[in-house]
């Protein structure tokens, strides 16, 4: 009688699984991911092993360049301890685009995080502006 019980819990524990990695497949089909997957067309400018670099289509500066993860993060909130080397190696990635840019003396890097921050696209990505002189605070 045990035994069924457990069977039955360990089946019904496999199916919340299989139903949250279909969850985490329908949250891949950001823009983003379209252009990971080769799917849509961007203007790549970088990638590594955990990181893909590519022009923004609506510019808000000369240089504006998204920074995104390969691996599927919606927001930095979403973030954990096993991705500390995804996160150094974009900001790293950062530091490469701006000197290959000619910008590496003055540029913005911003995260938008979560909607009420501006936040559009929920697949986590730094924006790495220059060209043009900034203000403070930011609007
Ligand atoms: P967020 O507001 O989420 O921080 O920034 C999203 C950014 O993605 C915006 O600056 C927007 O212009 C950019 N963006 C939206 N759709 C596309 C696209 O299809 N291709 C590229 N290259 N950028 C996009």
């Amino acid at each position: 009688m045990f035994l069924l019980i457990s069977c039955k819990k360990l089946v019904l524990d496999k199916h919340k699984l299989e139903l949250k990695d279909q969850k985490e497949e329908f949250d891949m089909s950001t823009i983003f991911a379209k252009i990971i997957n080769k799917e849509i067309p961007a203007d790549i400018v970088y990638e590594d092993d955990l990181c893909l670099a590519f022009r923004d289509i609506n510019p808000q500066a000369p240089v504006h360049i998204l920074i995104i993860p390969k691996k599927q993060l919606p927001e930095l909130n979403h973030a954990e301890i096993e991705d500390q080397q995804l996160l150094g190696q974009l900001m790293l990635a950062a530091k490469k685009i701006a000197a290959k840019e000619g910008v590496a003396d003055a540029f913005r890097l911003v995260l938008n995080n979560g909607a009420g921050a501006g936040q559009e696209i929920f697949h986590m990505h730094f924006h790495l502006l220059a060209g043009r002189s900034f203000t403070w605070p930011p609007g």
